[in-house]
């Protein structure tokens, strides 16, 4: 029985060497992924570091559907960030590319590799703006104003290009 398709959100972040071109071919590589299409694409971001070091980010959130289970899923996107040349020398390093699953349908899991919803998304001005551009409906009220104090500016331009 084929598996019914599920939206999900995943979150996407670079700020080592072209951080907004990084950005932009891993959502293109998203819709290239296996029984996944893309469904839409938030404004581009740019971050200051928050819990991480180096050069500003660029942020976005990308929605697909998907009939990849969650951990297929996550697979996937760890693939995508070997392939951009992730190294992790130490937590929260610079990264040339990071994919988180922000959500999953509505399933809530918590195994040892996959937490979902993802358990720092609600703090994160970097997740919760362009989560807000595709899904306003999924952020709890009160959540964006606090925080409120994070740098975050929308790059202009569609995907920001
Ligand atoms: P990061 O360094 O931020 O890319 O974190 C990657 C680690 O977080 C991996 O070991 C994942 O197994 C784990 N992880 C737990 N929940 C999630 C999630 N919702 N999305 C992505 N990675 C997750």
């Amino acid at each position: 029985m084929p598996r019914e398709p599920v939206t999900a959100f995943v979150a996407l972040g670079a700020n080592l060497g072209d951080a907004r071109q990084m950005v932009q071919s891993a959502v293109q590589d998203l819709s290239r992924l296996p029984e996944t299409e893309l469904t839409g694409c938030s404004r581009l971001y740019r971050t200051a570091p928050y819990e991480a070091a180096g050069p500003d980010f660029i942020n976005a959130v990308a929605r697909v559907s998907t009939r990849l289970t969650a951990p297929q899923l996550l697979d996937a996107l760890q693939a995508l960030e070997q392939q951009a040349g992730r190294e992790r020398p130490y937590v929260n390093a610079p990264r040339t590319l990071d994919l988180d699953v922000l959500l999953y349908g509505d399933a809530c899991i918590d195994s040892p590799r996959l937490t979902v919803p993802h358990p720092r998304m609600w703090d994160r001005a970097f997740v919760l703006h362009p989560l807000a551009d595709l899904a306003p409906e999924r952020i709890l009220p009160g959540r964006l104003a606090a925080v409120c104090d994070q740098a975050i500016s929308p790059l202009s331009g569609a995907l920001a290009s």
